[in-house]
Formats: structure tokens, sequence, C-alpha cells
């Protein structure tokens, strides 16, 4: 069965988007067969993977609202062995029509089950909310990983995050396990950087990776050419870092 992971943040901006298509890539490089799930209504990992929003006739809407089996909905990418569940702004509706749904937060966990076993990973990228569709995520996922931006107010809000996942554990999902703590944009130049890294791992401990995704132009030119940095600089630090990070995660089993 494969390994279900929730990249999320409730603060936007962090690199979860990044982290999701890029750590997807990587696994896939290696030869595991990944789902990315988009469940951000901004969709930012369909286009980023190059989707045109506007040629998705259905999408997770569709199977958290309408019921519609996800293999409807699974696209397959130009990358080997990585396909994708797309997101739309129709699933803006959704934190709202869900709540008046019946087990609206295992709506995802069950659309998930038929198709588990056809991965070795599924990473699903959630929005910067603890809403609805966060808690599906956090309900459906074996881990959470965790990114982090190394900037100022970066652990604000972190009590916040710890205290949902507190909460699914106890209710929905007692199984769920925190997978890791990424860095990200570091830049070893500034002392605000080094400083939230050093107060991160004082705080998390060996959950930390000792990968660190460093600030690189080249990861935040990639979305607008529609392709993973592995495809548009495989020789770039942050191809480089999330390989390795895939490797972390491989290493990391179940
Ligand atoms: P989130 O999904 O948490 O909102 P994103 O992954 O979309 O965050 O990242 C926010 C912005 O920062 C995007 O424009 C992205 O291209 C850019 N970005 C992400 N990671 C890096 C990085 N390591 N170096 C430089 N830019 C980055
Ligand atoms: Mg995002």
């Amino acid at each position: 069965m494969g390994k279900v992971i929730a990249i999320a943040n409730q603060k936007g901006g962090v690199g979860k988007t990044t982290t999701s298509i890029n750590l997807g890539t990587s696994l896939a490089h290696q030869g595991k067969k990944c789902l990315i799930v988009d469940i951000d209504p901004q969709g930012n990992t369909t286009s980023g993977l190059g989707i045109n929003k506007g040629d998705v006739e259905v999408c997770i809407y569709d199977v958290l609202i309408e019921e519609l089996s996800i293999s409807n909905v699974v696209l397959s990418t130009d990358i080997d062995n990585l396909d994708l569940v797309p997101a739309t702004i129709e699933l803006a509706g959704a934190e709202i029509e869900l709540v008046q749904t019946l087990s609206r937060e295992q709506r995802l966990k069950r659309a998930l089950q038929p198709i588990q076993d056809d991965y070795d990973y599924i990473l699903i990228d959630c929005p910067p909310s603890l809403g609805v569709l966060t808690i599906n995520s956090l309900t459906a996922a074996h881990t959470v990983l965790i990114p982090i931006q190394c900037e100022f107010y970066a652990l604000e809000g972190l009590g916040q995050l710890l205290n949902t996942i507190r909460i699914v554990q106890k209710h929905l999902n007692k199984k769920l396990e925190i997978e890791g703590v990424l860095l990200t944009m570091f830049d070893g130049r500034t002392n605000l950087s080094v400083q939230v890294m050093d107060e991160v791992k004082k705080y998390f401990q060996q959950k930390v990776y000792q990968t660190v995704i460093p600030r690189n132009v080249r990861l935040s030119e990639a979305p607008s050419h529609g392709v993973p940095i592995l495809n548009y600089d495989p020789r770039s630090r942050g191809a480089e870092c999330y390989l390795q990070l895939a490797k972390e995660v491989m290493a990391n089993g179940r």
C-alpha cells in the first residue's frame, strides 16, 4: 500500500507546492510510482506540472463533493511514474459545501482507498488554511511533511498547525505521524535563516530533514514553464536538493 504524505502548513508561500511538485518528481525519478493530489483551489501544482486548468473537466472537487471515482480524475503527466489529481478554482466552494456533508472529514481518505495500491507514494498539496480540505488531507495521510520557510515569522502559527494535527490524531486518524520538517528558501548568508534553522532544530530535533532547500531562483522560475526543476534545470542546486530530499524520504520507510 502506498504511503500517503500530506504537505501542510497553513501559511501561504512557504514552499508546499514547490515541494509537492519537486519531491513527487524526484521520487518518480528514482523509480517510485507517485501520485500528487492537488487539493488547493489555487491549483498551482496542477499548472506547475504543465496542465492547463481551463482544459480540466473533472477535478478533486468532483471527487469530494460529487463522489466521482478518483480513477476518473487521475491524469498522467509528462514525467514517467508521476500522475496527478488536478484542482481548479471550482474547489473554492468545497470548504463551504463540505460543511453540510456527512462524514465530511473522511471524504479524501475514502476516495483514495481504491487506488492506494497503485502507488508507492501519494503526496497531497494542501491549501494555506486549516479548514476542512486540510483536515481531509490529514485524515487521509499516514504522515505530514511540514515545510517551513526560513524567514521572519516562520514559526508563528506553527502551534496552531501542531494543535490541529493533535486534534486529528485524537478524533480522526490515530496513526498520523510527522514525516519530517523541511527548511525551505534557506539563505546561508543571512543570520535570520540560520536563526530560524536553529530554532526549528531545537524544537523538532531529529524530525528536521538534513536536506535544506536553498533559496534558488531556478526553483521559482520552473512553474512558469509548467515543468518541475528536474526538467527545467537538472543541474541547479534546487534540483539537487529535492533529489536528496527524496532519498531521505525513501530512507524513512514507513
Ligand atoms: P506554498 O504552496 O506554500 O504557497 P509555493 O511552493 O507556491 O508555496 O512557494 C511560494 C513562492 O516561492 C512561489 O513563487 C515559488 O516559486 C517560490 N519558491 C518556493 N521555494 C523556493 C525556493 N527554494 N527558492 C526560491 N523560490 C522558491
Ligand atoms: Mg501552494
